[in-house]
């Protein structure tokens, strides 16, 4: 830190994003990435658009808020586009919380969202989960502020149903729910059909899981009309320009591929089943995941030291450091092919800690 840091950001501790190897390749199974391209369409879309580079993108964003609000059954009014849904958290962090509304969220889930409280100087508790990782509602519903769920999970992969999230609404109609939804197309329950009857329900998504495209940088956020424009000024006071053309084009030809990436989605859910059968059968404890990851442990091997043994055998995965889940390895779910290298090699590691 230079002596000229502002001593507001002293404190701060950025996110750690997962690694991003440039040099050797790795089976990459560490930063919920789709294993599958972009479809063609996108490619050429991104191509063609490239061609207009000299000209600023649409403020609005109106071709791909478009597509969306035809895609979700809403009106354009009740979309923000971001540069990834992070910035969209952000918003909603800086929108809705301050000294009287803390932020709620889990004390294990995403890891932005303590920095993005902390950024924006803003309270926040972490409620911790029951121990087997589940979220009890009643514990948010019993606290005051902004409650912030990932559903599902991160890096659980547990889900909630939208009854529950319902019921939550109803409890609690003083406050703002963000559900971040960034992995609810491998087969959670998404609660945007609620988005029209609750005014404190903004969910955001993401392109950067389902859709192939963590490179381009596009999330989104439903809501009804007023939070969208609170959302809004935000934006329009730090980068109008916040979606590029290119990932705008890339947005809008991904929504008519939605057989494409709905095909892929059923993939990753059947090698999530067969993975964690794998697992299973070779004494791992696994969460029941609702996403593209696994979130495993076993008694025989703790979690730094196999992430550690599988890089060394060239696959990558992710382990948090953290209390309550340092046991645990997060495993991004990726090709059959992928998965049963990532089998292969820790059952050999299993055999020689067991030597
Ligand atoms: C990946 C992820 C995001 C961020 O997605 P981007 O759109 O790539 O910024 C948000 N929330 C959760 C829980 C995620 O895992």
């Amino acid at each position: 830190m230079s002596k000229f840091f502002s001593d507001r950001f002293a404190a701060l501790t950025p996110y750690t994003p997962g690694e991003q190897p440039q040099e050797r390749t790795y089976i990459k199974l560490n930063t919920n990435e789709s294993p599958f391209p972009p479809s063609p369409a996108v490619v050429s879309a991104v191509a063609q658009e490239a061609k207009r580079l000299q000209l600023y993108s649409d403020p609005e964003s109106t071709t791909v808020t478009d597509a969306l609000a035809a895609r979700y059954h809403v009106k354009r009014e009740q979309v923000l586009v971001g540069n990834g849904s992070d910035e969209l958290l952000n918003f909603a962090f800086m929108a809705y919380c301050d000294e009287t509304h803390p932020a709620l969220f889990a004390d294990i889930t995403y890891g932005f969202y303590p920095v993005f409280a902390e950024i924006n100087h803003l309270p926040y508790i972490e409620v911790p989960l029951r121990e087997d990782l589940s979220l009890d509602p009643e514990d948010y519903t019993s606290l005051n502020g902004t409650v912030f769920i990932a559903n599902p999970n991160a890096p659980t992969g547990l889900a909630l149903s939208r009854a529950v999230i319902e019921e939550m609404l109803k409890i609690r109609q003083d406050r703002i729910h963000v559900i971040d939804e960034a992995y609810v197309d491998f087969g959670a329950e998404s609660v945007l059909p609620l988005v029209d009857r609750y005014d404190n329900l903004l969910v955001i998504q993401t392109f950067s899981k389902s859709r192939s495209m963590a490179g381009a940088r596009l999330g989104f956020a439903i809501g009804r009309p007023e939070l969208i424009r609170d959302l809004n000024t935000l934006k329009y006071s730090t980068n109008p320009y916040n979606v590029n053309r290119m990932t705008s084009a890339a947005g809008v030809a991904a929504l008519q591929e939605d057989d494409y990436y709905a095909g892929n989605a059923a993939v990753i859910q059947e090698n999530r089943a067969w993975t964690m059968g794998a697992l299973r059968k070779l004494g791992f404890e696994v969460t029941d995941s609702m996403s593209n990851f696994l979130f495993a442990r076993s008694d025989r091997i703790n979690g730094d030291a196999l992430y550690r043994s599988l890089k060394e055998r060239g696959i990558l995965v992710r382990h948090f450091d953290r209390p309550r889940i340092s046991d645990y390895v997060r495993v991004t779910v990726g090709t059959r092919d992928q998965m049963e290298a990532f089998i292969l090699k820790t059952t050999e590691i299993l055999q020689e800690v067991a030597e």
